[in-house]
């Protein structure tokens, strides 16, 4: 069976619901749905989740919120009324109003969104709904308790054709706790690995991940099939397509994962698995960012002091300072960090490297740009290195500081961010374009 997530952009209207209908209806496997609130329809729309937010603030100081509470419910009726459902509209969006006017939660509000829209989806396909109320369970510290969510998922939703709510659950006194925005990944996954599915299928609006950037190169390749540590280290610098937690759950279960796009069922998507696929590609991804600084610190002799390399990390540690890499050569460590929070701490930062580290030198350069070529394919396989280098040398990029890890998972270089969109655009023609050289 498959767990079938659809996120906002497919639950927009009464036209996108019955694309839903339409996909779930072509595969008997797919008996599971989850449902994100209905998103935007168009640039200037708004989401019903952000809607439901600004409602409850409206409420909870005293300045109504009725109307922007109408709006939340007439997009429902727009849906409601195009597939020609008969659904309890009123009596549900009162119960909810005075749940509001009687000091409900934040939470409970957001929620509505995908509660709502779930009840609706269950009703247009026929399927039984089953409140995430009933199925996924929070700590008291609101993290997600997935031993009791699991043992409620398969006594309430094995065997049967349901629609959930995505997005939240209960705590054990009963109280709504959401995920973050965009949780309903988050559901879907966890659902997907209590149930053991064979699939789980993320519809949405894109045809999966892309090689790299579109802001960069025009019309980058889909993704076929990636791998979770590929993913999560594409990820880390580039566009999010899925939640980040929501691969976690699906990725121990061994779930595999498939972005699918609601606009275009028949493109393939992208399958996310567990292990690289016998014809992986070298390179998977291409992606980077800008806004780093290294704060390059040179010591004689420093590599063979044992402490040196601690103290120097602690003094970020103690400014809440991140350290992303470090790169380093005999006597040089060169600590790399986003720009902000770095730059508003960077004098003090400095002063106590002085003290605790007693450098011979500190130098500090900012504008670098991070940029990874992504790949498991990578692994024992001579020569990447030297084409990312050549790739780049042609161009007549300079290459300021390479980190590879023993993973052979991923090559990460620095460069100036000047360099960045010319460095990526020279490697997809590297890895994408002339892949056949
Ligand atoms: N509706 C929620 C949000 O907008 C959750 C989701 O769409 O996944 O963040």
């Amino acid at each position: 069976m498959h767990v079938v997530k659809f996120g906002g952009s497919s639950c927009a209207d009464a036209e996108q619901v019955s694309k839903i209908r339409q996909i779930v209806q072509d595969n008997p496997e797919r008996t599971v749905v989850v449902v994100s609130a209905p998103g935007k329809r168009h640039a200037q729309d708004h989401k019903v989740t952000d809607m439901l937010y600004l409602a409850h603030q409206l409420f909870s100081i005293g300045m109504g919120g009725g109307e922007v509470f109408t709006a939340v419910g007439m997009r429902y009726a727009e849906i409601i009324e195009g597939l020609g459902l008969q659904f309890p509209l009123e009596a549900e969006l009162e119960q909810i109003r005075d749940a509001l006017s009687h000091g409900a939660s934040e939470d409970y509000c957001a929620s509505r969104g995908e509660y709502l829209c779930a009840k609706i989806v269950a009703e247009a396909l026929n399927y039984r709904f089953v409140d995430a109320w009933d199925v996924i369970a929070f700590n008291e510290d609101r993290t997600l308790n997935y031993d009791e969510t699991e043992k409620r998922c398969r006594e309430r939703l094995t065997g049967e054709r349901v629609v959930v709510p995505g997005f939240y659950g209960a705590m054990p006194d009963g109280e709504i706790v959401t995920f973050s925005r965009g949780g309903s990944d988050i559901t879907g996954s966890v659902l997907a690995a209590a149930l053991k599915a064979d699939l789980y299928e993320n519809w949405t609006d894109v045809s999966g991940f892309l090689a790299t950037d579109p802001g960069i190169v025009q019309d980058p390749k889909t993704i076929d099939v990636i791998t979770y540590d590929e993913l999560h280290e594409l990820s880390y610098m580039g566009a999010k397509v899925l939640h980040e937690d929501a691969v976690y759950p699906a990725h121990r279960a061994g779930v595999p994962i498939q972005i699918k796009n609601t606009n275009h069922p028949d493109a393939a998507g992208t399958r996310i698995v567990l292990k690289p696929e016998d014809d992986t590609p070298i390179v998977t991804g291409i992606s980077g960012k800008k806004g780093f600084m290294a704060v390059e610190v040179t010591k004689r002799h420093g590599a063979g002091d044992t402490g040196f390399l601690r103290r120097l990390i602690s003094v970020f540690e103690a400014n809440d300072c991140g350290v992303e890499h470090i790169p380093s050569s005999i006597d040089t460590f060169s600590v790399l960090v986003r720009e902000e929070p770095f730059r508003s701490k960077q004098k003090k930062i400095l002063e106590e490297i002085d003290i605790f580290s007693e450098p011979d030198s500190i130098r500090v350069s900012d504008h670098i740009a991070l940029l990874a070529v992504v790949g498991e394919g990578m692994a024992d396989h001579p020569g990447v290195a030297a084409r990312v280098f050549a790739a780049l040398g042609r161009e007549g990029i300079s290459i300021k500081m390479i980190l590879q890890g023993a993973s052979e998972l991923n090559i990460i270089l620095c460069v100036d961010e000047k360099d960045f969109e010319p460095a990526v655009r020279a490697l997809y023609r590297e890895f994408f374009e002339e892949e056949s050289k």
